[in-house]
């Protein structure tokens, strides 16, 4: 899918927001350079006897308002500069949020697809290994993302602690609960997309009651996100994975069924859907919520939708970004939309520092206070100084962490 690279788009973000907010030269420099590159070779003895070198990639982009913190991607086409980019928007995301948190992004180019769950856990565990000097729950957490979930952040866990020769449960996020994973985590992602949502029709007037859905991935944000939308009374009419769209399904619940039975979204009695038929379904609400760089300037100008959740980061480059402003489609960004699953993987990780593990309500009404409050910080900083609500939400990442790099100062 990535034709513009998404590094290019997230420092044509991070420079938009530096000329709103008056930074200096000085500031931009140290706002676009990364922290930490780490670049890694990681054998794989396969099933078969043969062995398989993959690429892995670490990213600290910063350590400025607390460790780092950031998804593991396993995918074919990921590659440095892309991880520097979702580890840069991974950056602005917790400072958005508020959360004590950098920014850090990392994973593996590999299909995983391709791998036996036991080529899986072996890579998996030889990467960890690999990046163990500069992880740790003080120091860079990681978590699941695109090609990855709990059973990957599993076997981080124990290659940490059987390494530390003690139990370390704070070294990653989205782990399975009984290894002091936090409830609603698993659907923490779309859950956050649901609420900007919600919030975005509000804005725009519409009732969601019946307002209609077009999903783009049918992943842990996609999936959740639908399912959370469903049952919120918003009509999903269409969602798409790798392999195409469907539309024409009565239920978000029933196709996943099918789903889970057949490995294909392609159920009896549904009409199929191309990616570029999806995007430009007339919708109330489009949720591109699989990977970078879907709308672009070509396909923007058929988006029929009033309003765009980013649950994907990075899925609109700024050619298309300019089309969508120009159509007056209200555009909920990335670092917001797609927040929850940041912030309680930071209640994951609070449980696992106190022993004190929270109810499934007290992480669904802390996750919506902290989704709410920052979704009013952004849409009075929009309103205030006449910007796009992705220009106001980088404006207030970008200010807090050029705040706290004065405040440090510099060493020596
Ligand atoms: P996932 O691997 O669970 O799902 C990805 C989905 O996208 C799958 O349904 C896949 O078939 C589909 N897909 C892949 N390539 C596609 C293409 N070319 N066209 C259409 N669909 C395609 O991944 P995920 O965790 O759901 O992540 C999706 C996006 O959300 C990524 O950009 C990720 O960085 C972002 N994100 C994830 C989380 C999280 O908690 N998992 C949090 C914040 C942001």
């Amino acid at each position: 899918m990535t034709m513009e690279s998404t590094l290019v788009t997230a420092r044509a973000q991070l420079r938009r927001a530096v000329e709103l907010l008056e930074l200096s030269e000085n500031d931009w420099q140290t706002l676009s350079t990364p922290r930490r590159i780490l670049e890694v070779a990681v054998p794989l003895r396969r099933d078969n006897g043969n062995v398989e070198m993959y690429k892995g990639f670490r990213v600290q982009y910063s350590t400025t308002r607390g460790p780092s913190k950031g998804g593991v991607r396993f995918h074919p086409q990921i590659d440095m500069d892309e991880t520097v980019a979702l580890a840069m928007l991974m950056t602005w995301k917790c400072a958005l949020t508020n959360l004590p948190y950098g920014g850090a992004k990392g994973g593996i180019a590999v299909d995983h697809h391709t791998l036996s769950l036991s080529e899986n856990e072996r890579l998996t565990r030889r990467y960890t290994s690999e990046i163990l000097p500069i992880i740790g729950p003080e120091r860079d957490i990681p978590a699941p993302d695109v090609g990855t979930d709990e059973r990957n952040m599993a076997w981080m866990m124990d290659t940490y602690s059987v390494n530390a020769g003690f139990s370390v449960p704070g070294v990653v996020t989205g782990k399975p609960i009984v290894l002091g994973g936090s409830l609603g985590r698993t659907s923490a992602t779309g859950d956050g997309v649901a609420i900007s949502a919600i919030e975005a029709l509000r804005v725009r007037a519409i009732d969601p009651k019946g307002a209609t859905v077009a999903i783009q991935g049918f992943g842990k944000v996609g999936y959740w996100a639908a399912m959370a939308l469903e049952n919120l009374g918003l009509k999903v009419v269409a969602v798409s994975d790798v392999n195409g769209g469907v539309t024409g399904f009565s239920s978000v619940a029933q196709l996943w069924e099918y789903y889970q039975s057949n490995g294909n979204i392609g159920m009896p009695g549904t009409d199929k859907l191309t990616q570029d038929e999806l995007l430009h379904l007339d919708v109330d609400v489009l949720i591109p919520a699989a990977l970078a760089d879907s709308i672009t300037e070509k396909s923007a100008s058929g988006i029929q939708a009033r309003i765009v959740v980013e649950g994907a980061n990075a899925p609109t480059t700024p050619g298309g970004d300019k089309i969508l402003e120009e159509k007056n489609i209200l555009v909920v960004p990335d670092i917001l939309a797609n927040s929850g699953g940041v912030i309680v993987s930071y209640f994951e990780w609070v449980q696992d520092k106190q022993n004190y593990f929270w109810t499934a309500d007290e992480v669904k009404q802390n996750l919506n206070d902290i989704m709410m409050r920052t979704f009013k910080e952004v849409e009075h900083m929009a309103t205030e100084k006449k910007v796009t609500w992705r220009e106001a939400a980088h404006m207030i990442g970008v200010s807090r962490v050029a705040e706290a790099h004065k405040l440090r100062g510099l060493y020596p």
